[in-house]
């Protein structure tokens, strides 16, 4: 897995047929290929410890910037180390149309969080978001929401550990004595972030969905009544019903 700059300033990448991410335009897991290299005489002048390269993302072609480490400044070579860091990172998308404003704020500010890899302010963020979701919804939808975690945890396989650490971020209190917010690694991040989207989904996304689906279906239904078919003495408030808007 050596990466090497030489003295006639090419890359040497032994993973360069496989490089694949996440890109942070397109967001396409796609092959990226080097575009821009430092000079090696200017690099070894200078000898800095980090140096950034430009990359193609292959699917969309827009630039991607990496940093490396130099590991070793050679007299023919330079070493670099095999891990990089993506300087732009893939933005998350959530729906946010249903959501009240202030979960909203919350939230989007927890997806900043999360797409600079900045798993523990996310961490904070994420029960930010479900207090004010909990000061909305009141008791009775934190323990609906509970009761969806559960069923997320059935679902999804999530293992004792886990759940427990997803329990205490969501449903935990500032205020609670013990130990506070848990330490998250990028997986526990991802998985409380793939949990926290469902349940914002449940909780508004998936009402507000179904309720303009309702407005919709109400508005054709009277329309068709307008039409003619039906006669005034018809009840004012249809039942809802599936019914589909007449072809004709
Ligand atoms: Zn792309």
């Amino acid at each position: 897995m050596a990466v090497f700059i030489d003295s006639s300033d090419r890359l040497l990448q032994d993973q360069a047929q496989s490089l694949a991410l996440t890109c942070p335009h397109c967001l396409v897991f796609a092959h990226i290929t080097a575009l821009a290299v430092p000079r090696f005489a200017e690099l070894s002048v200078h000898r800095p410890r980090q140096i950034g390269l430009v990359y193609r993302c292959d699917s969309c072609n827009s630039p991607i910037f990496l940093r490396f480490t130099v590991r070793d400044y050679g007299a023919q070579r330079i070493e670099l180390s095999s891990q990089f860091t993506e300087i732009e990172r893939p933005r998350e998308k959530f729906s946010f149309n249903y959501l009240p404003e202030t979960v909203e704020t919350l939230f989007r500010e927890a997806l900043v969080c999360y797409s600079h890899g900045a798993f523990n302010a996310f961490c904070s963020m994420c029960r930010r978001t479900m207090q004010a979701v909990f000061d909305m919804l009141g008791e009775s939808g934190k323990l609906r929401l509970f009761d969806q975690l559960t069923e997320l945890r059935d679902m999804a396989q999530i293992d004792t550990a886990s759940f427990a650490s997803l329990k205490r971020v969501i449903f935990g209190s500032d205020a609670d004595p013990g130990p506070g917010l848990p330490v998250l690694d990028d997986d526990q991040a991802g998985l409380l972030l793939e949990v926290m989207k469902d349940l914002l989904y449940q909780a508004y996304v998936r009402k507000g969905r179904l309720q303009q689906a309702m407005v919709v279906r109400r508005f054709f239904s009277e329309q068709g009544e307008r039409d003619g078919s039906h006669s005034p003495d018809a009840a004012p408030s249809r039942p809802t019903e599936p019914q589909s808007p007449r072809a004709t």
